[in-house]
């Protein structure tokens, strides 16, 4: 069965988000950055001129560079966000942060939808599961497809890179643990899409980050 991964770069922190679609053109939103009403247009005009269906807002982690357009998503399609608990303080801070950054934002809804390792996440006729992969930020997750090997990580992995541990939650040590001995158990075949910056392998990464090697 087909997937789709659409892939934009949004906000002044160039990050990525994705829409994922399947032939029922069901669609889940991961991390969505759009913050600029012309960043929104973007998003919304893909999704009309592709006929999708959001279905589900799937937040690897609240950082207000993967928030911003939270609550634009719920008003637009009625998507509360789902995250892991232990983001509930990113979410709650990020209007403080914005201001830090002198950033407009509207302000994300509060986590409806609480996601943990183990559960699934179904639209169309996929299905997505989830890692816990903590120590970018305590309830940092990834989403995974075991047939077509993709992987969504947010910012715990990039290509040549590993995500910051220096933000509250973070833990550089709990971060290597969770790429090495949990995330490259998928195996070496699958696609990661990072938060930022380009996508990669499993593979690529074990043999070339110069981080993890
Ligand atoms: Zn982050
Ligand atoms: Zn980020």
């Amino acid at each position: 069965m087909p997937i789709n991964i659409k892939s934009f770069i949004f906000n002044p922190f160039q990050e990525n988000t994705y829409i994922i679609y399947d032939e029922t053109k069901e669609c889940v939103i991961v991390d969505a950055g759009c913050q600029t009403p012309d960043e929104q247009n973007i998003l919304s005009e893909f999704i009309e001129s592709a006929d999708l269906k959001p279905v589900k807002l799937l937040n690897t982690h609240c950082h207000i560079d993967h928030i911003m357009g939270n609550g634009f998503i719920y008003k637009e399609f009625g998507l509360k966000t789902q995250a892991h608990k232990d983001e509930r303080q990113n979410l709650e801070n990020a209007p403080e942060h914005a201001e830090l950054f002198d950033i407009k934002f509207s302000v994300a809804p509060s986590i409806s939808i609480k996601l943990n390792e183990g559960d699934k996440v179904k639209f169309g006729n996929s299905v997505l599961h989830i890692l816990h992969l903590p120590g970018h930020s305590a309830g940092s997750l990834a989403f995974y497809n075991k047939e077509r090997k993709f992987v969504f990580v947010g910012d715990v992995l990039f290509k040549d890179s590993i995500g910051r541990t220096d933000l509250p939650g973070g833990d550089y040590e709990t971060l290597i643990i969770s790429i090495k001995e949990k995330l490259f158990s998928l195996g070496e075949e699958f696609v990661v899409y990072p938060g930022h910056g380009p996508e990669s392998t499993i593979g690529e990464e074990k043999k070339s980050n110069p981080f993890l090697v």
